[in-house]
């Protein structure tokens, strides 16, 4: 087993940031990257603000995976996709056949939540979630097209302004009385949907679609209050899952992701997790899909690979919703936390304790600048 690589399943930037992050203290020991995709890298971010820019697909794409294979001293193995695990012989097994590894890390993402819909046209429903599915929606999307998002939330919001400067004709619906209302005070929820319809977008909440039916050439979507929207294409962005089916056949301790501990270490010693497919206990056990937990993940967990055992410290990371209608950068409280918000002046809200501890903040619009200055406001928690 000495020889077998360390082996990374999944070429997100969870996958490709950990193997950086390794070399820097290892350029020798073999590394193997097994991925579903192409492997080439782009930043997913960019996929919800990339219409309105019309960048294409190929421009969103920042590095070739074969090159990239060549300069980290790596063999790729694309085109792969994972279908079960065998602990015992550290082996992973794939449609291209089984790798063997010494350590293992799961770097595989998570997948669109897909919600049973009824319908002719309810295979029609897309999301965007990987550099393919933005070719598929721009392949889709005629000029002028009338687009119904599912979802009010980060990822809703953001395309449904980002279509919406495109030109489209958005609606959007979600069964939440505002948008981004798990993350938002009120108030600042009221902003957002005003900047986004002074653009165009149209609302459904405490409602969402059951049912859509190809109509007249075009689609027409049924919402659970009866209501109908004739529309082109209607996206899901309802949220991911991590997959993890998979992994407890396989006997990894898995909750909502992966379950890791401040190592990064699953309940197998020779296998680690970062990423959408994790659940960190250095995070109150939270998942944390976002851009700054894995890179901060990913650099120790290159550390620990390399034989420095390395925990994870989650610094406070504040999120920005890429809205440019309204921008805001969102620095939450734990899930839980007893408070309220607070309007402290004008597009600044605080998450206050009854002690009157800050742990939480959001700012809009300009205030989004004061990034540095709010972060002092934060209480340790
Ligand atoms: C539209 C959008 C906008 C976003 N905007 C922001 C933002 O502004 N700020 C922010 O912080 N975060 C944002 N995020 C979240 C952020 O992009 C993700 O947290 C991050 O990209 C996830 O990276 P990952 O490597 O864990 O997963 P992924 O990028 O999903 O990569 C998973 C990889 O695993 C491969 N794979 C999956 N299953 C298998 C299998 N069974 N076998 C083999 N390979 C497999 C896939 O092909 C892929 O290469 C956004 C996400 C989306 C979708």
């Amino acid at each position: 087993m000495s020889n077998a690589p360390v082996l990374v399943l999944g070429s997100g930037l969870a996958g490709w940031t950990v193997i950086k992050e390794f070399r820097k203290h290892d350029t020798h020991t073999p590394v193997m990257l097994v991925t579903s995709g192409s492997g080439d890298a782009y930043p997913k971010p960019a996929l919800s603000t990339a219409f309105a820019q019309n960048k294409l697909p190929a421009q969103l794409r920042n590095s070739v995976a074969s090159e990239q294979a060549v300069a980290l001293n790596l063999q790729l193995q694309a085109h792969t996709r994972a279908t079960s695990l065998d602990l015992a012989k550290q082996q992973l097994h794939t449609d291209q056949g089984a790798f063997e590894y010494s350590r293992l890390v799961l770097a595989h993402g998570a997948d669109p939540i897909r919600i049973p819909l009824q319908g002719d046209a309810a295979d029609t429903v897309m999301s965007v979630n990987q550099l393919h599915d933005y070719q598929l929606l721009r392949d889709k999307l005629q000029a002028g097209a009338r687009v119904l998002i599912m979802g009010a939330g980060l990822i809703g919001c953001e395309f449904a302004n980002d279509l919406g400067r495109a030109g489209f004709h958005v609606q959007v619906a979600d069964p939440a009385s505002r948008a981004l209302s798990a993350l938002l005070p009120e108030a600042a929820s009221l902003q957002l949907q005003q900047a986004l319809s002074a653009l165009g977008v149209a609302w459904h909440f405490n409602d969402s679609v059951a049912r859509v039916n190809h109509h007249g050439g075009a689609l027409q979507a049924t919402l659970a209050s009866g209501q109908t929207v004739d529309c082109d294409l209607v996206l899901s962005a309802i949220g991911l899952r991590p997959q993890t089916a998979w992994l407890k056949d396989a006997g990894l301790s898995c909750d909502k992701g992966i379950l890791v501990n401040h190592l990064l270490q699953t309940s197998d010693p020779h296998v680690y997790a970062l990423g959408d497919v994790a659940q960190y206990a250095s995070a109150d056990n939270r998942l944390l899909p976002y851009v700054m937990p894995i890179m901060t993940a990913a650099r120790a967990l290159g550390a620990t690979l390399s034989g420095t055992p390395t925990n994870v410290v989650f610094p406070v990371m504040p999120v920005a919703v890429k809205s440019p209608e309204l921008p805001l950068l969102l620095a939450l409280p734990v899930p839980g936390s007893a408070g309220e918000w607070h309007s402290a002046e004008k597009d600044v809200w605080k998450f206050m304790t009854a002690s009157g501890e800050c742990q939480g903040f959001v700012l809009a619009g300009k205030q989004t600048a004061q990034r540095a200055k709010a972060l002092q406001w934060l209480s340790p928690q």
